[in-house]
């Protein structure tokens, strides 16, 4: 695997693959990789005959009070797993590479952007969206691929990358979660023993409203109780929002009838953990539902 730290040579590989008729996948990254990391990995392996990976902590998408700082970084065994799922390329650069002196260009998804995670943390898609999208530029994949694990940042990629009319297929991979039913996160490292069992409450509060729904349960407040009731049962945990919301629009539903969302946003302690449930019907109309958790 070649580590790659300029943007001019990750532009210069890339070039020379896409030559080759090679098919290009690129996986984003933060680092502290983990399975669900990796399940992306192994997708974009199956997929495409190049698979790049890239680290970067992005500090435009971290608030000034929010955890840059302190993001795990685990460089070393980060390289070792990429090596080994067979990753042939990994972009890792400095901030300074990313974002010289005097760069002022921005990539801003509107409405999205401003609900649940972007109203809790202002400015955090804009960073999310500039970044994703000089990676998709530097790399220009056939395909790249994000966890639903972050739905709106899924939702709002694949909307920017319709609008801006980009050449790369955005492909969005289930959660990979622990054997407890807790998605894998980077920032699960920040909890501590008692903290690690409460968080498994954002999957039982998801299971708990799956359970509604197959019971025919389809009244969006009655389900918003349902998760409240079961949050508010763990003393650690506090609630940033829990809504159900439309796939696409990611505003609020009343009744539950088209592809959804239940999105959870979480404090466990001081560390802040999300999650959600897609819901969509079986068939078109249909009142059966297939839950993917
Ligand atoms: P991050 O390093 O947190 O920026 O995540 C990089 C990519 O991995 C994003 O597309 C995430 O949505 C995805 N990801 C993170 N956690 C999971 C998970 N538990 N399951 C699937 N994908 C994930």
């Amino acid at each position: 695997m070649e580590i790659i730290h300029t943007i001019a040579w990750m532009k210069e590989q890339a070039r020379q693959a896409r030559a080759e008729n090679r098919i290009v996948g690129l996986v984003p990254t933060m680092g502290a990789l983990h399975r669900g990391h990796l399940a992306l990995i192994e997708r974009a392996k199956r997929e495409c005959s190049t698979v790049i990976a890239s680290i970067f902590v992005n500090p435009k998408q971290f608030g000034p009070k929010e955890d840059f700082s302190k993001y795990p970084r685990t460089f070393e065994s980060d390289k070792e797993k990429l090596e080994q799922a067979g990753v042939d390329s990994l972009l890792a650069p400095e901030a300074a590479e990313i974002y010289p002196q005097g760069f002022s260009s921005y990539v801003q998804v509107d409405g999205l952007s401003e609900r649940l995670e972007g109203r809790s943390r202002p400015g955090h898609f804009r960073g999310v969206a500039t970044v994703v999208m000089k990676l998709l530029q530097i790399v220009q994949p056939n395909f790249a691929y994000f966890g639903r694990k972050d739905a709106q940042q899924s939702r709002i990629i694949t909307q920017m990358s319709r609008d801006l009319n980009l050449d790369s297929e955005i492909v969005v991979c289930p959660i990979v979660r622990e054997p407890d039913g807790l998605a894998m996160s980077s920032r699960n490292a920040y909890l501590n023993a008692e903290e690690r069992k409460a968080a498994t409450v954002l999957h039982r509060a998801l299971d708990a409203a799956k359970n509604e729904l197959a019971a025919g349960v389809r009244d969006a407040l009655q389900l918003q109780t349902t998760l409240r009731r079961k949050l508010d049962c763990e003393r650690l945990a506090t609630v940033d929002y829990a809504e159900i919301i439309d796939s696409e629009s990611f505003e609020p539903v009343v009744r539950l009838s088209e592809p959804s969302y239940i999105v959870l946003a979480v404090f466990i302690g001081k560390t802040r953990l999300i999650d959600n449930l897609y819901i969509e019907p079986k068939a078109p109309g249909s009142d059966e539902l297939l839950f993917h958790f």
